[in-house]
């Protein structure tokens, strides 16, 4: 059976304890791998490597930097086919999504922040006649990375890429549950000649193997994207290490519609901010909103297209809905689906697993895309994040309610809106407690926009220059080029205190 192994010095490396824990296929319900339960041991390994290795990759050209990034991107490219199929079997998802969305974004991801590096600006201040200030933006040094299952090498890689950019070494633990395409990123790694220990991946529980990066003393950075919960015990193992944290977390985003939208336009990207990837997106969109003037116009429709998703084998092109990720995942949702109907919810359309929906898939963890209505915002299941294929439906009456609505949870991480008002649609951006507000789309992106959430969705933001600056230490290097005289009295009028 294939064992994944960990990327620790240049080397593939089996975990020090020699424990694996098994990979299941979503799909089949059926192990298919072993992953590394690496430990402590593993972690220190890794760290000894990064230290190692940042003398001289923080010194490296940033056009030799780039090079090899872009050499990475290339390798990945070429092996698209694989690195899709890889991400399908282990996470559940289709194969026409990690074709195009996942794979090729990660690809993207390591050119972006290639040549990004190309064309950095700093600052420089000039104290009157006194001094010349410039900035130096230096790595931060050893940095963790932690990523979850429901994009893989999309969210890892959207870290590692910045990271290695700003001259930073690694040590990356992806999630255990879907530690395949992290795996062929090692491997493309050795080919593109990128030196040892300037990234290492460790695999394995987040309990052993994030713990232990979390709490390293020589790792001075985390950037994590997972659970809230999880987010929280990492901001505590951080802080009384200093470390510099970045928390890219849960959400519960709203979805609004407005009677004078664009009606198909936006049932289209309702449904897809919905269900897309089973409902496994952070930035889905669960609670939907719709003016009541178009309730009607807008349910309808809405279940006639959430039924005809066809839920099917991940790997079949005709597939729209592959398996939840994981047995447990699975529970979550069925969980929360008894709990809408204990909270008084109407189930309009799934609410349960398929039919077996093949032999080979029979023992997959598939769920129907659900809609409830009936429920009120403030009920549990319009306040946790469910994190799969369910989606409720709500009325609303004015732009203040709905407002109240969609600030009306612990989460602020994303927000669509419907509308062909466009001042309203702005007033509404301006109100709204979240990272990213789409207008008339949704999941729409521009790797150079700040993301992440406001509230307990995230602290921080990734993205373009916010990802440069977070890898980064600024340094103030003060200069003075005034005369002696002049310098002297600039400092102590600056130090004088002023009446
Ligand atoms: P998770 O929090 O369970 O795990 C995320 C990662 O953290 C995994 O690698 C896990 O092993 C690790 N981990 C777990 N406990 C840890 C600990 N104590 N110390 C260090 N690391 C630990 O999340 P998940 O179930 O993998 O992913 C789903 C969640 O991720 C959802 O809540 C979703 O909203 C969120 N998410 C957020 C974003 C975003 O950009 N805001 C993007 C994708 C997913």
């Amino acid at each position: 059976m294939l064992r994944v192994s960990n990327y620790i010095n240049g080397e593939l490396t089996a975990p020090a304890a020699g424990r694996y824990l098994e990979n299941v296929d979503p799909s089949t319900g059926r192990v298919y791998s072993q992953v590394p339960d690496s430990d402590g041991d593993d972690v220190e390994q890794a760290v000894a490597a990064a230290e190692r290795a940042f003398a001289q990759w923080s010194t490296t050209p940033a056009a030799e930097r780039s090079r090899i990034m872009l050499q990475i991107a290339d390798l990945i490219e070429q092996r698209l086919e694989e690195f899709a199929r890889a991400e399908c079997v282990d996470n559940g998802k289709p194969l026409s999504l990690a074709r195009c969305l996942d794979i090729p974004r990660a690809v993207q991801n390591f050119r972006f922040f290639a040549t990004a590096i190309l064309h950095t600006q700093s600052q420089t201040h000039v104290t009157d006649g006194a001094a010349l200030n410039y900035t130096l933006r230096g790595p931060r040094g050893i940095v963790g990375l932690i990523s979850p299952w429901n994009l893989p090498l999309y969210l890892l890689s959207w870290k590692v890429a910045p990271a290695l950019a700003t001259g930073n070494t690694i040590v990356a633990k992806p999630s255990e549950v879907t530690p395949m395409t992290a795996y062929l990123l090692s491997q493309v790694c050795r080919q593109a000649g990128l030196p040892a220990g300037v990234l290492n991946i460790v695999h394995g529980p987040g309990a052993s193997a994030g713990a232990a990066i979390t709490a390293h003393r020589k790792i001075t950075t985390i950037s994590f994207t997972g659970g809230t919960v999880t987010g929280r015990e990492i901001a505590k193992a951080a802080a009384p290490l200093f470390k510099k944290v970045s928390l890219e977390m849960g959400g519960k985003n709203p979805t609004i519609v407005f009677a004078d939208a664009a009606m198909d336009q936006a049932i289209e990207q309702s449904l897809r901010a919905a269900f897309a990837n089973q409902g496994q997106v952070c930035l889905c969109g669960s609670r939907i909103f719709v003016e009541q003037a178009a309730y009607d116009a807008f349910l309808e429709p809405f279940v006639a297209a959430a039924k005809a998703l066809k839920v099917g084998d991940p790997l079949e092109a005709e597939t729209d809905q592959g398996a939840l990720v994981s047995k447990a995942q699975l529970e979550k949702v069925c969980h929360y689906v008894n709990l809408a109907r204990e909270e008084g919810g109407e189930i309009l359309c799934g609410g349960a697993p398929p039919p077996p929906i093949s032999n080979r898939c029979k023992g997959g963890f598939f769920y129907q895309p659900t809609v409830v209505t009936g429920l009120g915002a403030d009920c549990r299941v319009n306040q946790e994040e469910i994190f799969g294929p369910v989606a409720t439906i709500m009325p609303f009456r004015s732009e203040d309610e709905v407002l109240a609505y969609a600030n009306g949870t612990p989460y602020g991480l994303s927000a669509s809106l419907f509308t062909q008002d466009l001042g309203r649609a702005h007033r509404l951006a301006q109100r709204i407690e979240a990272g990213t507000v789409w207008i008339n789309c949704w999941l729409l992106r521009d790797l150079r926009v700040p993301f992440g959430g406001m509230k307990q969705s995230g602290l921080g933001r990734e993205g373009g220059e916010e990802a440069l600056r977070f890898f980064t230490e600024p340094k103030n290097v003060c200069l003075a080029v005034g005369e002696c005289e002049t310098v002297s009295k600039q400092g102590r009028a600056a130090s004088e205190p002023r009446q």
